[in-house]
């Protein structure tokens, strides 16, 4: 974790800008700079960066499970150990072309949760699993997803309870449904979205055939959800998919 050496510290307020969540406050007695230890996300911008011109910015263990839990989310730099992948632990969805995880008649479902700027404290991401879940999305396991870890039930998307007051720079649902559970996945979100705290971007990911991508875009219509303006096709790299 992230602590100001208050010896060093000269309040220049040069490291406050850098902070993604905001977590580093001035002091109201001193001209000193303190971590707000329940905004910061322990993604280690400031350590990286080198931003204190007097070194008075220091790094302390990770002493809690839930502090590292952080680290590995919310620091692009540092590989789960859970899932072998760096950057938030999860591998990208959109590589389904090499890694057939969803095959015909599913869509896979993606959660970006928060964002640099915003953070998400993970009670909201707990509320979007849960709503996903319940419309039918079958969540990933700690094998795919670092969340999962903090999963008391894979097929409700329950968290453990010490985690929900945890704030991280963003983090990955993810899971997948039939085609026929797509609408009642979307409305969960639309309904849920109005609860939460943050914000979130969906990816729907789903084989590059017609009967899928009809599908896809019936529903929108039906749903009055303007057509999505960012899409992208992988065209694989030679390996089969399952069918
Ligand atoms: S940059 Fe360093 S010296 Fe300046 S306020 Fe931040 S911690 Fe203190
Ligand atoms: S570790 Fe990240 S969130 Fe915490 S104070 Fe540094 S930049 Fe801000």
């Amino acid at each position: 974790m992230v602590q100001i050496n208050r010896k060093l510290c000269v309040g220049c307020a040069t490291c406050i800008p850098y902070c993604p969540v905001e977590a580093f406050k001035k002091e109201a007695e001193e001209r000193k700079v303190y971590v707000d230890e329940g905004i910061c996300t322990n993604c280690y911008v400031c350590i990286r960066n080198k931003v204190c011109p007097v070194g008075a910015i220091e790094e302390s263990s990770l002493d809690n499970f839930m502090k590292q839990f952080q680290h590995v989310i919310s620091d692009p730099t540092v590989t789960s150990e859970g899932t072998g992948v760096p950057g938030r632990g999860t591998e990208e969805a959109k590589t389904n072309d090499v890694t057939g995880r969803y095959g015909r008649g599913e869509f896979g479902i993606c959660i970006d949760m928060g964002r640099p700027g915003i953070g998400c404290r993970l009670r909201d991401a707990e509320k979007v699993a849960m709503a996903v879940a319940q419309a039918g999305v079958v969540l990933e396991g700690p094998e795919i997803t670092p969340l999962a870890t903090l999963m008391t039930d894979i097929k409700t998307g329950k968290l453990i309870d010490e985690a929900l007051d945890t704030n991280v720079l963003s983090v990955i649902i993810e899971g997948k449904c039939p085609k026929e559970k797509l609408p009642d996945v979307l409305m969960a979100l639309q309904r849920v979205e109005k609860e939460i705290e943050t914000t979130f971007c969906l990816g729907i990911v789903s084989r590059a055939e017609q009967e899928e991508v009809s599908f896809f875009f019936e529903t929108l219509e039906k749903l009055g959800i303007p057509k999505p303006f960012r899409g992208k096709v992988n065209v694989g790299l030679g390996r089969p998919l399952i069918p």
